[in-house]
Parts: structure tokens; C-alpha cells; sequence
């Protein structure tokens, strides 16, 4: 049993998607053991994305997350990084998989739906940015 780090980004909720995406993850078997919904202050999505702060497209990234409410949770399930990283699809939605969270949801490269941990360290160290052991279920 493994636990990784889940966001339903901004343009996804603005669309009233939470609902289908919760959906693909239950179905999937993956346990959402903790939720919440934040409008994210510039600072905590800096420092979520500080990995990326060199990159050119910090400063979008960091303006999208900050646009609107977006919905984290835990997931937990048999190998729940890498299959949640399979629902989701590719980084880009050009390259994502048919079925695919972000093929049908992403509107950009940027705006791409969800967010998924890269590895069990990522989602480690995501899950505690966000959340307190006692929140989660
Ligand atoms: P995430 O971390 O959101 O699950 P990821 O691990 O597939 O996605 P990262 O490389 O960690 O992708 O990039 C984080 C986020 O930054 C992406 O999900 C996307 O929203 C944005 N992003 C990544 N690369 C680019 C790019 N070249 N141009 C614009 N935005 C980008
Ligand atoms: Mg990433």
C-alpha cells in the first residue's frame, strides 16, 4: 500500500469537474484518505513548485495555480504513484494517452488538470507540505 499527492488544478475545478475526476480515481481503487480545497497564496505554490523555479515557465505555472480553489488529496492503493501518474496521462495533453485525465480535462500544457508525485520520496515530502498525519484518514 502506497499514498501519493493529488491536485485537481484550477481550470479543472472552474469546470466543475471534481465530481468526474473523483470518479477516475475511485474507480481506479484509489483511496482518498484525505481532501481539502485552498486558494493557494503565491508563496505556497512557489514553494510547492521551488523544484521549478529556474524553469521559463515558473512564472505562468505560479500565476494558473494561484487563479483560482484547487482540490488536494491523498490517494492511497497498490502502487498508487505510478497508476495515478497512468490516469493522469502526460505532462503535455498533446501526448496524453486517449482516456486520460488530462487528455480529456488539460486546456494547455500549463493548465493540465491534475497534478500527480513523480516518486514515493515527491509524494512524501507533498502530502506533508499540505497536510498534518492527523488529517489524513
Ligand atoms: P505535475 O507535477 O503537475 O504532476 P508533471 O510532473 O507531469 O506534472 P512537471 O515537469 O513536474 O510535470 O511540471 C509541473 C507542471 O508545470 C506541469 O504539470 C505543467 O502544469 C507545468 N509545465 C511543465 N512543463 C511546462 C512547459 N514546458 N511549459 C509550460 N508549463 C509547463
Ligand atoms: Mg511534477
Amino acid at each position: 500500500i502506497e499514498r501519493t499527492f493529488s491536485i485537481v488544478k484550477p481550470n479543472a475545478v472552474a469546470k466543475n469537474l471534481i465530481g468526474a475526476i473523483y470518479s477516475r480515481f475511485e474507480a481506479a481503487g484509489l483511496k482518498i484518505v484525505a481532501a481539502k480545497m485552498l486558494h493557494l497564496t503565491r508563496e505556497q505554490a512557489e514553494g510547492f513548485y521551488a523544484e521549478h523555479a529556474e524553469r521559463p515557465f515558473f512564472g505562468g505555472l505560479v500565476d494558473f495555480m494561484t487563479s483560482g480553489p484547487i482540490i488536494l488529496q491523498v490517494l492511497e492503493g497498490k502502487d498508487a504513484v505510478r497508476r495515478h501518474r497512468e490516469i493522469m496521462g502526460a505532462t503535455n495533453p498533446e501526448n496524453a494517452l486517449a482516456g486520460t485525465l488530462r487528455a480529456d480535462y488539460a486546456d494547455s500544457l500549463t493548465e493540465n488538470a491534475v497534478h500527480g508525485s513523480d516518486s514515493a520520496e515527491s509524494a512524501a515530502r507533498e502530502i506533508a507540505y499540505f497536510f498534518s498525519e492527523g488529517e489524513i484518514c
